[in-house]
């Protein structure tokens, strides 16, 4: 029994030595990767793959990250396609990166955190609000292909829009436009996460969610702190649930004018 499972690293051995085109000890790098349930590392041409699987580890299943379909998606997406190249080494710590214009890219944690509360399941129309580098859509994508996404920086829905394409995100939509209104010709929605802070709800977003969908939300103040709220529609009215302390970007546009 020793012997055969000897055999099968050995030529577990050879399989990955061929794969990974660097050298002999990259391979029994890999082979230890392998034991360590971190064959990402061996993965030719990502060479963020261990790093994306050490973010999962140390900043996801770390805290409270428990839902093995987040998990795996945050293992996959290749966040550092999201960022500026000169950020591309920074993309997987545990800190919001810059994407130009003054805005930034949520820290891991707190997209796989917003994703496991919204809980979407398959076919679930979800919209986002504040697309940014497209990567928190790109995320949400994995668990429905219904994905609708909002920006008000007509640069960030550009950049967003074609960086989502050339990855074959294609189901995604982007738009161009102020997030407080939402998208009402495909409402309503299941779902709806706005990724940028408001100092009230947006009624039109409550009016296109289903009975039954979900609105997360940094509510609070748009310069300081805010708390990540999901409100849910149900037929009785809706049910407000303060989760835990945020600091996002500013909602611009409509919202600032109450
Ligand atoms: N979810 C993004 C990061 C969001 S940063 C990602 O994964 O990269 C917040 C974004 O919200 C910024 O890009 C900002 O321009 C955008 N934003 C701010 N106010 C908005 C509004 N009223 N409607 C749509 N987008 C808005």
């Amino acid at each position: 029994m020793f012997g055969n499972f000897l055999e099968q690293r050995i030529s577990g051995l050879e399989n990955r030595m061929t794969k990974c085109p660097f050298s002999a000890i990259f391979g029994l790098l890999c082979i230890i990767a392998g034991s360590l349930s971190l064959p990402a590392l061996c993965e030719s041409g990502d060479p963020y793959a261990s790093a994306r699987q050490r973010m999962v580890l140390h900043q996801l299943k770390a805290r409270d990250i428990t839902d093995p379909k987040v998990l795996e998606v945050m293992g996959t997406v290749k966040r550092h396609l999201f960022v500026p190249p000169g950020h591309a080494s920074q993309a997987y710590v545990d800190h919001p990166i810059p994407i130009g214009e003054g805005q930034t890219i949520s820290q891991p944690y707190i997209v796989a955190l917003m994703t496991q509360i919204l809980d979407i399941q398959p076919g679930e129309k979800v919209l986002e609000i504040g697309t940014g580098s497209g990567y928190q859509a790109a995320v949400l994508s994995h668990f429905t292909d219904r994905v609708w996404s909002i920006e008000i920086r007509k640069g960030l829905a550009e950049s967003a829009s074609k960086r989502l394409k050339a990855l074959g995100y294609e189901k995604i939509r982007v738009k161009h436009g102020d997030g407080y209104f939402g998208w009402p010709e495909y409402g309503p929605f299941d779902a709806i996460m706005v990724t940028a802070a408001a100092n009230h709800v947006p009624p039109p977003l409550l009016e296109q969610l289903k009975v039954g969908g979900r609105l997360l939300l940094p509510l609070g103040s748009t310069t300081y702190y805010q708390t990540l709220t999901k409100i849910t529609k149900t037929p009785k009215g809706n049910e407000v649930q303060h989760l835990l302390g945020v600091a996002f970007v500013p909602m611009v546009g409509k919202i600032l004018e109450k």
